[in-house]
This record gives structure tokens, C-alpha cells and sequence, in this order.
């Protein structure tokens, strides 16, 4: 029983501008080439699947509502540059802030697996043929945990992860990547695809 491959990407500092919480549509910003480094993706047949923590629900910053139109916009944004997502998933909660029943200590917040164990379900993944990418100590160790590999990108918090935190993660990024698109270039090496152009 092969599962597809599958990529994981955070969103925030990942696919869009790190700006705090998006806590209102005006502030969803693409990063560049993120639509380029998906579409590669998408072709070459991964599964693309986006997987956020958005405490600022359960923080009370923002309605749940917002983070199904930044998703829309998301999309939108995406297609107008020839790419699309097979999933996306999201925790709203926060372990001690905010009022039930968004505060509680979630089985979906990264580095937590929840939100995976859906994913995997939804579109027969195979971990062990994955990766994942995000800006924070937290996607990597996440990465660790259901057992695919990790890139850190130095977009959004990333730079700063790297250097001051790195020492303190229980595991270390199988790649470090300036942003998205290099750390697609990367992957596609990894798979005998050879992304280099
Ligand atoms: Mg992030
Ligand atoms: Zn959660």
C-alpha cells in the first residue's frame, strides 16, 4: 500500500508574509515565488497540504471566520499563479489562553500530530515520504514526529529561529532553505527530479 508523498507547509513566514496574526484580510501578503515553488510541486505530483496553528482565535484576535477567507484569498492568489493546495488545516486553540473551547490543550497544535492524522486519512499520505516546511523550531520538531523530513526556510521567524534557538531543538532541519522555493529545489533534488533550471 503506497500512501502519495506529500509536502507540509506552514503558512505564516512560510507561504505568506510573517506579520504577527493575520487578523484581518488587508494583512495576507504572498511571499515571492511561493506560487512558482508550489506549482513545481503540484507537477510533479505531491500532495501540497497546508497545516497552521492560528491561536489568535482562542486568543481572542480575530473571529474563526477570518481564516476561512484568508484561506479563500490564499487560493485565490495561488491559482492566479498556476498552483493549488490538496489540503489545508488549521488548530484554533492555544493550551492556556482565551475561554473554552478554544483554550484547552489541543491534540492539533504543531508540534502536536493531530491535524496530520486527518490529513494522512483525508489523502493517503505516507509520512515516511514526506516533508515539511516552516519558519520555526516547532515544523521542525513536528516534522520529527510523524517521521518525514524537515526544512527550515529563513523567511518569517526563520532567521532568527536558526540562529538564537537551534542549540535548544531536540531535533535539527534535514535542509536549511533561504525560502520556499529553495527548499522545493531541494526536495525535487532529493527525489532523483532534479528541480534545477
Ligand atoms: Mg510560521
Ligand atoms: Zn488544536
Amino acid at each position: 500500500m503506497g500512501g502519495h508523498r506529500a509536502v507540509f507547509l506552514d503558512r505564516d513566514g512560510t507561504i505568506n508574509e510573517e506579520v504577527g496574526y493575520v487578523n484581518h484580510l488587508d494583512r495576507f501578503y504572498l511571499l515571492p515565488r511561493v506560487g512558482e515553488a508550489i506549482h513545481l510541486l503540484n507537477r510533479h505530483r505531491f500532495k501540497v497540504v497546508v497545516v497552521t496553528n492560528q491561536s489568535g482565535v482562542a486568543r481572542g484576535y480575530f473571529p474563526e471566520s477570518l481564516i476561512h477567507q484568508v484561506h479563500q484569498k490564499m487560493m485565490d492568489h495561488l491559482k492566479n499563479q498556476g498552483a493549488y493546495l490538496d489540503g489545508i488545516y488549521y488548530c484554533p486553540h492555544h493550551p492556556d489562553v482565551g475561554e473554552p473551547p478554544y483554550r484547552q490543550q489541543c491534540h492539533c497544535r504543531k508540534p502536536e500530530t493531530g491535524l496530520i492524522e486527518r490529513a494522512v486519512q483525508d489523502l493517503a499520505i505516507d509520512c515516511s515520504k514526506s516533508y515539511v516546511i516552516g519558519d520555526r523550531g516547532a515544523d521542525v520538531e513536528f516534522g520529527r514526529r510523524i517521521g518525514s523530513k524537515s526544512i527550515l526556510v529563513l523567511t518569517g521567524y526563520g532567521k532568527g529561529e536558526w540562529e538564537y534557538f537551534k542549540g535548544h531543538w531536540k531535533s535539527q532541519p534535514d535542509f536549511v532553505a533561504e525560502d520556499l522555493y529553495e527548499a522545493v529545489q531541494w526536495i525535487l533534488q532529493q527525489e532523483g527530479i532534479g528541480g534545477m533550471r
